[in-house]
């Protein structure tokens, strides 16, 4: 490994991306020529599913007229999931491989694997389970070339559990009425975005990512393609009920003021509610002489009221928290080594 050291996103800062190296290496004479469309692959204990990926990516490569390539980015497996792309990219130079720390999660290893791109035209962003089927390149592409900069896939049909489409159909309608960008409903991280919207996604430095809403941020030429979202090739879901959470919630408070809002909402109305009430117990005061009674209700009040405090706290504790990891300044990923063109290169 004693190559040299390209400079890479972990080392610095994201606003270097704009100069990133990848694009000093346009073609010089008798060099290969860069590839026009990268692919973007986060994996996370994907042994089951790669082998169908590879052999659907490599078809890809071998039948569309663009030059393209992968950039495979292994976001901590403790799986055969790092083996097996190493074992690819060592044999095949269409195939880049990263290697990421540790478990950094899905957002971040996708951030990861943008931060490598080569490609003079656009990025292909797909999961790895192909629940994204990598086919779709050549309509997107069309699309592009018809001067749209992002085409990002909407889901028409999910082949997933009743329980799960619910809670997306309701997340989505929800992100959708209260943030302050036009995130399309249902799609997801699935798209190609051309050179310049990618690269302007790199020099966006938040900490807290969610890479389908920046990209939606972002602006340029939009456009939506429905398909339909089949299972995973094989394997179980790398999105436990908290990762899913916490994805949902970095939607919300990283594109929305509503909730800071809503406090001040809230509180009105519990202030105008009592308003009332204490109108009401005057007037039963002044006119029938009874004078209030109930334990229970005014316990209620109590608890209900401590409740609405915890929540507004927590409202404000996570507009907090993303500044507080923002401050940090940290490198949002590690990267441990990197193949590139058969070669081993550290991070
Ligand atoms: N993934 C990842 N890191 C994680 C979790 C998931 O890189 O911590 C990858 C995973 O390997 C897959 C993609 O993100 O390629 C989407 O994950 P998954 O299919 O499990 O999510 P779902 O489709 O169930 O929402
Ligand atoms: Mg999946």
């Amino acid at each position: 490994m004693g190559e040299p050291v390209e400079p890479t996103a972990a080392q610095g800062n994201f606003r270097y991306f704009r100069n990133s190296p990848t694009e000093a290496t346009l073609p010089l004479t008798n060099q290969p020529q860069p590839p026009q469309i990268n692919i973007v692959v986060p994996l996370y204990n994907e042994e089951a599913s790669f082998p169908e990926l590879v052999k659907r990516l490599t078809a890809l490569m071998d039948s569309e007229p663009l030059r393209i390539t992968a950039i495979l980015v292994d976001d901590g497996s403790r799986d055969a999931t790092p083996r097996l792309m190493r074992q690819l990219a060592l044999n095949d130079e269409r195939f880049q491989a990263v290697f990421l720390s540790r478990n950094f999660g899905h957002q971040l290893a996708l951030t990861a694997g943008l931060s490598y791109i080569d490609a003079t035209e656009a990025v292909l962003i797909i999961d790895g389970d192909l629940q994204d089927p990598p086919e779709l390149l050549g309509r997107f592409y069309t699309e592009l070339k018809n001067g749209y900069d992002v085409v990002y896939a909407v889901r028409e049909k999910r082949k997933e559990n009743f329980v799960k489409r619910t809670a997306y159909n309701a997340f989505y309608k929800i992100l959708k009425r209260i943030s302050y960008i036009d995130i399309p409903l249902d799609s997801g991280d699935f798209s190609l975005i051309s050179r310049q919207v990618a690269d302007e996604l790199n020099q966006m430095p938040e900490a807290s990512r969610f890479v389908r809403g920046m990209r939606s941020w972002v602006g340029f030429n939009q456009i939506g393609i429905p398909y339909e979202r089949t299972g995973r090739a094989a394997g179980q879901s790398k999105y436990t009920l908290r990762k899913l959470l916490g994805l949902a919630l970095n939607g919300i408070f990283n594109f929305s003021e509503y909730p800071i809002k809503f406090i001040t909402t809230l509180g009105i109305l519990t202030i105008s509610s009592s308003v009332i009430y204490f109108l009401v117990t005057l007037i039963k005061k002044l006119v029938y002489d009874t004078v209030p009674e109930g334990f229970s209700a005014l316990l209620f009040v109590i608890i209900l009221f401590g409740g609405v405090q915890l929540i507004a706290i927590g409202i404000i504790g996570e507009y907090i928290l993303r500044i507080f990891f923002q401050v940090k300044n940290r490198p949002l990923f590690i990267v441990r080594h990197v193949i590139k063109n058969r070669q081993e290169q550290n991070g």
